[in-house]
């Protein structure tokens, strides 16, 4: 760090600096109020209400862009469950991105988007009858097949050439949260590598007269920091490759690149994966004789996580041993804290104060509803003031619930100073329509 920017936070202890590396590209302070995208988050709050989930689109989109940058042999794939949108898979079909959905659902939102069905991807564990013939009504380019089930009813249910790939199950360690290590054996994603079950699937896939095997794919987990678990993945997917005597075009390493949440933590090193997972593709490659195959990706909260921040309004503080700062919303916009433990940093915008360690929960009908805690706020937090989260881009709208009938939150994006929503607030209308 440099001493520029320590003495911000040295001369003046009312106006923390900006965590580095958290917020939206580009994102400042001016006086106490923070500007996302060239809008103050201020304005933000009182022109659309709280909550309100911010989304810088030129980060997005300058994410995307690196991926593509450092891995331009590669097909990127948007992984589209992340924080799913139309406007936002526009943004990714414009900057050349693929698109992965997991439902009929988030095909139907990808349609809307006018994606081309020649560059999505459709995967799920499982994939109902309605996932797949939508899928096969779309004519999305490949499916990811993840069980014998499934190959059987892919096979009698598809048109002759779908392109199919497999999951497979590595066995690597991503060294993540249990609820988002998908690659280990002994959990429900994926055939096994080590059993056999994905050479099995192998054979199943090509006995099947309407699928062709074009690719294997795997994806270790979430929030994963070690560029070894990718070359580790390398290795054992080409050793599959090697041993399965089929030609694999294609070989998808899934997603689960880190984002940064809290102020310290380091972003992926995108560079360092690109040369490495390329090094060992191609030695692995050589030493077991086979052809390189397509390398595909599958980022999702390393596009958007740090791209979201939500404003909150302050509606309730209470001190005692502990100060509890309540807010508008919750669990219902944001169960991350619940479900994984998941840490955030908080900042109150639009004015500033001497800081004191509080904990701030939200407004719904669970001990466990907490958004943050031990975080510094102004000692005289009160009801009115707008609080600001970062790093909410990913798994926030796409996690979102209507817990206590509570209307989920608009998508407001900025760019070049304006604003606009792309997911408008729930109304009580809303709410009321699928009661019969
Ligand atoms: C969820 C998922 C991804 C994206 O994971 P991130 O952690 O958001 O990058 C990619 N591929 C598959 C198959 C997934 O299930």
């Amino acid at each position: 760090m440099t001493l520029a920017e320590l003495l911000p936070s040295i001369g003046c202890s009312t106006e923390p600096v900006l965590e580095e590396g958290l917020w939206p590209d580009g994102t400042h302070l001016s006086g106490s109020d923070l500007v996302i995208g060239g809008v103050p988050a201020t304005r933000l709050a009182a022109q659309f209400g709280t909550p309100c989930q911010v989304l810088d689109e030129a980060t997005v989109r300058n994410r995307a862009k690196a991926f593509v940058a450092a891995l331009p042999e590669a097909e990127v794939v948007f992984a589209g469950k992340s924080l799913p949108c139309p406007e936002v898979y526009r943004w990714m079909a414009s900057v050349g991105l693929s698109l992965d959905v997991s439902s009929a659902g988030e095909l139907a939102l990808a349609r809307a988007a006018g994606f081309p069905a020649g560059r999505i991807v459709m995967h799920g564990n499982v994939k109902t009858g309605e996932d797949l013939k939508a899928a096969l009504e779309y004519g999305v380019s490949r499916i990811v097949v993840d069980s014998f089930d499934e190959i059987a009813q892919l096979g009698a249910l598809a048109r002759h050439g779908q392109e199919v790939m497999i999951r497979v199950t590595p066995g690597v360690d991503a060294h993540t949260h249990a609820a988002v290590s998908t690659g280990v054996e002994d959990q429900k994603f994926g055939f096994s590598l080590a059993s056999g079950a994905a050479l099995e699937a192998v054979l199943r896939v090509v006995e099947q007269p309407s699928l062709r095997l074009v690719g294997l794919h795997c994806h270790i987990g979430s929030q994963v920091r070690h560029v070894a678990s990718y070359e580790e993945t390398v290795r054992r997917m080409v050793g599959l490759i090697a041993s399965c005597g089929v030609r694999v075009e294609q070989l998808d390493l899934g997603g689960g690149f880190c984002a940064p949440y809290l102020p310290g933590e380091s972003s992926f090193d995108l560079f360092g994966f690109a040369q490495r997972v390329r090094g060992t593709l191609s030695y692995e490659c050589a030493l077991h004789r086979v052809p390189v195959p397509r390398i595909l990706i599958e980022p999702g909260r390393s596009i958007v996580a740090n791209a979201g921040v939500t404003l909150y309004r302050v509606c309730a503080v209470k001190r005692g041993a502990r100060t509890f700062v309540a807010v508008d919303g919750g669990m219902s916009d944001n169960p991350r804290p619940a479900l994984y433990s998941a840490k955030y940093a908080v900042r109150l915008v639009g004015r500033g104060g001497k800081l004191r360690p509080v904990t701030v929960v939200g407004r719904h009908c669970e001990a466990g509803d907490v958004l943050a805690e031990n975080v510094l706020l102004p000692a005289d937090v009160h009801a009115g003031d707008v609080l600001a989260v970062p790093v909410t881009g990913a798994y926030h709208h796409a996690l979102a619930s209507n817990y206590n009938q509570v209307g989920r939150p608009p998508v407001v994006a900025v760019r070049d100073g304006l604003a606009r929503p792309i997911v408008r607030r729930e109304t009580e209308e809303d709410l009321l329509r699928r009661y019969v």
